[in-house]
């Protein structure tokens, strides 16, 4: 496969523009899959239904190389807003702008967002029970890595180490230049937007800067896509927690785990795009339902 061609695109909720895809990794076909559930399937379960979490313990309960596969819905109980939960970003801004082309060709844009970064309190957020959890099961020794779709590091806060990550949208602990790619420090790149300089510059080139969080239309980190597809490849379960599985080809990972015939459990307040092919759906918040089952796990 050829990681560096790999774009971010979500599947049914953006115009044709924002859902490039480059073929690099195999598209798979799991549309007929709500007709016909895969074997196994246990449908989708309340947290608080009495057999709920003990059907999730038993699918995994002899699992080594269990792959976690998070989204934005694990950080809002740390006060983070997901983007397509009932008080999600999206329905405040149009995601239409968070576009590279629109990145690099609008001042405005670029504007606004390093005052929306800056503005706000960088250590305000912090990991929360389900980020503890994930920690915990590593930990254990039971699990491959966390393939996260977040930008904001609360995984490795809570004490997962680096290694045991790979952060597919990028994160929002660097800046690079748009021009030859200089790395820019983050603290020195603030202080000079507090001193007035509102879209601020490459001190060796003179380029625009960036965040390394990936925009829509970017290509994915070529490192972080090499070891989710590893991962990928030798887990044998998956969790899933806290994302509609929507955006591709992130999505792409937790599917093609389940596609071996492997456990997949979501957990999830709300629909997501496939729990009709999951083994287990839980409905219930990712703070309460992911400790009780790391502790079921673990007990
Ligand atoms: P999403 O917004 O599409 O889905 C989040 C899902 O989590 C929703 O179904 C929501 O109902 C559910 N949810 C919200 N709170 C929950 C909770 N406490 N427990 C269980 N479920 C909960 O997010 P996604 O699938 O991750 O995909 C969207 C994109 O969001 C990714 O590209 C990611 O980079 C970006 N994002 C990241 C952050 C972050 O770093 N914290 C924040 C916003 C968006």
């Amino acid at each position: 496969m050829a990681p560096n061609r790999v774009g971010l695109r979500s599947r049914s909720r953006f115009p044709p523009f924002l859902r490039r895809w480059s073929g690099a990794c195999p598209r798979r076909s799991f549309e007929n899959t709500r007709d016909s559930p895969p074997d196994g399937h246990r449908g989708v379960g309340n947290l608080h239904d009495v057999d709920t979490l003990d059907l999730a313990i038993d699918l995994l309960s002899n699992r080594t190389r269990i792959l976690v596969f998070t989204g934005a819905g694990i950080s809002t109980e740390s006060g983070i807003p997901d983007f397509r939960g009932p008080d999600g970003v999206w329905k405040r801004v149009d995601p239409r702008e968070f576009t590279l082309d629109n990145w690099v060709t609008n001042g405005e844009f670029r504007k606004r967002s390093w005052k929306r970064r800056f503005s706000a309190d960088a250590n305000a957020f912090a990991p929360n029970a389900a980020h503890e959890a994930v920690a915990a099961l590593w930990k254990t020794g039971r699990m491959i890595g966390c393939i996260t779709q977040n930008i904001d590091g609360l995984h490795q806060a809570a004490g997962l180490p680096g290694e045991a990550v790979s952060e597919l949208h990028g994160n929002s602990r660097g800046i690079v230049c748009w021009g030859d790619q200089h790395r820019a420090d983050l603290d020195e790149v603030r202080a000079r937007w507090e001193a007035g300089e509102r879209d601020p510059r490459c001190a060796e080139c003179g380029s625009i800067l960036k965040s390394t969080t990936v925009l829509f239309g970017e290509s994915l980190p070529i490192a972080a896509v090499a070891t989710a597809q590893q991962w990928a490849d030798t887990a044998d379960a998956v969790l899933a927690v806290g994302s509609t599985l929507s955006v591709y080809p992130a999505a792409d990972f937790p599917l093609q785990v389940a596609a071996r015939g492997e456990p997949f459990v979501i957990i999830n307040q709300g629909k997501t795009d496939h729990d009709g092919f999951a083994t287990l759906k839980i409905e219930g918040r990712a703070g309460e339902a992911l400790p009780s089952l790391v502790g079921g796990l673990c007990g």
